[in-house]
């Protein structure tokens, strides 16, 4: 069985008082959606303050980001270990406005991914095209590239804590998500990659999640796709209700059998 996944990346949003609201009525309305692995990602000042509002809930904490070094002169960076230490149990790497925005190469989404799974994390890893890419027909290339990059040195018995997230950048933010469709042949060939980077078993376990204006009145179609295994929620994760309607609609898909 494949446990959905749903994510919520605040992003730059958020104060210390609206964030702690917000995580409060998440942990509250996810609460009855006990098939569903649920997490929320707030920027890093608040993430002891949110450990706290979260404290007794199933929902768990995540950080946007990571560096891969352990500690040393690397000034204004935050190492797994102090993310752990905070309560964090979960980090994306790869995001595309981490690739696109800040300049991360593929190689220092490697050394993140593979630093925050060493580190006992689990690791949400980013792949997804943009939209010249998507025109030129390189999607597929683009996910391929992107995550066997990504997973270079990731060990097999580390894919269990790995999740992966197909967002078309052209899709994040502006209010048009990939058709369940697109979505659906994108995760397949992922899963396909990742067979061949592990193992069909290891394949069959990953959860593969979808995110780009992912919204409570597309989620049902795109979650109900074999291959989408829940979302990486960015706009809709900042109203309590239509993040939870998110994590209903992916648990209608629970207890899907691995194909
Ligand atoms: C994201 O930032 O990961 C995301 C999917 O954003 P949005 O839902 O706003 O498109």
């Amino acid at each position: 069985m494949r446990t959905p996944f749903v994510g919520g990346n605040w992003k730059m949003n958020t104060d210390r008082a609206s964030g702690v609201a917000l995580a409060r009525a998440v942990a509250q309305g996810a609460d009855a959606c006990k098939g569903v692995e649920v997490a929320v990602f707030p920027p890093f000042p608040y993430l002891g303050t949110i450990a706290d509002a979260l404290q007794g809930s199933r929902v768990a904490l995540g950080a946007q980001n990571l560096y891969h070094e352990k500690n040393g002169a690397f000034t204004g960076e935050v190492s797994a270990a102090m993310l752990i230490d905070c309560g964090v149990s979960a980090v994306l790497t790869g995001h595309s406005e981490r690739r696109l925005v800040i300049g991360e190469s593929d190689d220092l989404v490697n050394r993140k991914t593979r630093a925050a799974l060493d580190a006992g994390l689990t690791c949400v890893l980013c792949i997804g095209e943009t939209l010249d890419q998507r025109e030129r027909g390189e999607t597929d290339a683009v996910n391929e590239r992107q995550l066997r990059a990504g997973l270079a040195g990731v060990r097999a018995e580390q894919a269990a804590r790995l999740v992966i997230a197909y967002e078309p950048v052209w899709a994040i933010g502006t209010g048009r998500n990939a058709s369940p469709a697109d979505a659906q042949n994108a995760h397949a060939r992922v899963r396909a990659v990742v067979a061949s980077v592990f193992s069909r078993e290891a394949a069959a376990a990953m959860r593969i999640i979808y995110g780009g204006s992912l919204k409570p009145d597309n989620a049902e179609a795109l979650l109900a796709r074999p291959d989408v295994d829940g979302g990486l929620v960015g706009g809709a994760s900042l109203s309590a209700s239509d993040f939870c309607a998110i994590v209903r609609a992916a648990e209608t898909r629970v207890a899907r059998p691995i194909a």
